[in-house]
């Protein structure tokens, strides 16, 4: 049976899983594990994807950074001509290090800073996605100091439910994002007589690993609704930002392809004068990467079998966080019967565990690829226990590139002092 890799560019040769012309075993050698490693092809493929879908209609597909914020990847991106969705300062000094467009970043995010403002219009971002009244305020009085009129969108909250997992479900009315949809006209309306605002468009995300864009659709036709009755009150929008949210398979998902899931979009938009944005994070990147680790040990049980390896939740934190399901892969195929195994990692929680009760023929030392782990995987990894965190890689095509040096353990103690 050949198996069928969520990550395009990952197969099976003699010498092992191969991500592109690269093998697994050879990566590991040379740069240890655990490493996060990226398929240059499968990203650019996945951005691609978007931009093809779009077609003719002026578009523009911002990644949003948080799903993966590595500068190499990011540069992958940039040169592809790829907008960025930011929720932080640091976010914005990374887009702009990897050669990012400043033009091209929306900003959303509830909780912008004074500081993260005036640094977003000193730079002269497209677009701030306001998610609050008082946000509006702000914007307003620090646009004023700099002599500026700073643009913006209203982030509204359609009330849409996106039927996904409860922390990613973003556009219900009980959750922080976005402004209430009834108050929204009203809103515009006062933004409108704000002197150092300059009304641009509205935006909205519903959710996240969405496997079926009917909601969107609903949230899209909602949106459009207020849109016509803003124009009509005489505040034109330039432009709709829908957000990002598109799910992948991780298991036995079927999500829509990205032409599938614009496709009705688009038809409700055709023959309008805005300009759609998308701002995908997981969909961009999360089947273009791996998570690589090695067992330590395994460790039979009476009820269960562990294989213990070097990656932990900190490395990777959707099982601990959400539960979620990570195939996990051997790198070489051995002759031995298949046992069910927990892979989980040296950390000091019962919760560290990155997947359960899986079918694997390993041994001691094998390696492991645990799959569709390129979004909100090393961007969410921390240094809980102590733990460096792991190197990052891009694969393109027979080249490896380093993209991010595996942690010091003397830099995870740089800022402190001892006592004396
Ligand atoms: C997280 C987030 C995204 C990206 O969501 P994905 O599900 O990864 O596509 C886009 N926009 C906003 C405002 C977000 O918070």
């Amino acid at each position: 049976m050949t198996e069928a890799f969520p990550l395009p560019t990952l197969h099976r040769s003699p010498s092992g899983l191969m991500l592109e012309d690269l093998a697994l075993a050879d990566i590991a050698a040379q740069f240890g594990t655990p490493t996060y490693v990226y398929s240059r092809a499968a990203l650019t493929a996945a951005f691609e994807s978007y931009r093809h879908a779009l077609g003719a209609r002026p578009a523009l597909v911002c990644c949003a950074v948080k799903a993966n914020s590595n500068l190499g990847v990011l540069s992958i991106f940039a040169r592809l001509g790829a907008g960025f969705d930011i929720v932080s300062g640091g976010e914005l000094a990374r887009v702009l290090a990897a050669g990012g467009d400043a033009g091209r970043i929306v900003f959303s995010g509830v909780g912008k800073t004074r500081a993260e403002i005036r640094q977003a219009l000193i730079v002269g971002i497209r677009c701030f996605n306001v998610e609050s009244a008082a946000e509006l305020d702000r914007l307003n009085e620090i646009a004023g100091q700099l002599g500026q009129r700073a643009p913006i969108a209203l982030r509204v909250n359609p009330d849409v439910d996106p039927k996904t997992h409860p922390y990613i479900s973003t556009g219900l009315k009980n959750n922080k994002f976005g402004v209430a949809f009834a108050d929204a006209f009203a809103l515009y309306q006062r933004a409108a007589t704000l002197p150092h605002l300059s009304i641009r468009g509205i935006a909205c995300h519903i959710g996240s690993q969405l496997l079926d864009g009917a909601p969107v659709v609903e949230a899209a036709t909602l949106v459009l609704r207020l849109v016509d009755q803003l124009a009509a009150a005489g505040i034109r929008l330039d432009h709709i930002d829908l957000g990002g949210g598109l799910g992948i398979r991780y298991r036995d998902e079927t999500p829509p392809t990205v032409a599938d899931y614009l496709a009705p979009l688009l038809q409700l938009f055709e023959g309008r004068h805005e300009e759609l944005c998308f701002e995908p994070g997981r969909s961009l990147t999360g089947n273009a990467g791996l998570l690589l680790t090695r067992i330590e040990y395994l460790k039979p049980g009476a009820e269960k079998n562990f294989a213990i390896v070097d990656a932990a939740m900190n490395d990777l934190a959707r099982p601990a966080l959400y539960d979620a399901w990570h195939d996990a892969v051997a790198v070489t195929t051995r002759d031995l019967q298949l046992q069910k195994y927990d892979i989980v990692g040296p950390i000091c929680e019962s919760g560290d565990f990155l997947a359960r009760a899986r079918e694997l023929a390993v041994a001691e030392g094998d390696l492991l690829a645990l799959l569709s782990a390129g979004a909100y995987g090393m961007s969410m990894s921390s240094n809980y226990n102590t733990r460096p965190r792991a190197a990052e890689l891009i694969v393109d095509g027979a080249a490896v590139h380093l993209v991010r040096q595996r942690e010091t353990i003397e830099s995870l103690f740089a800022l402190e002092q001892v006592l004396n």
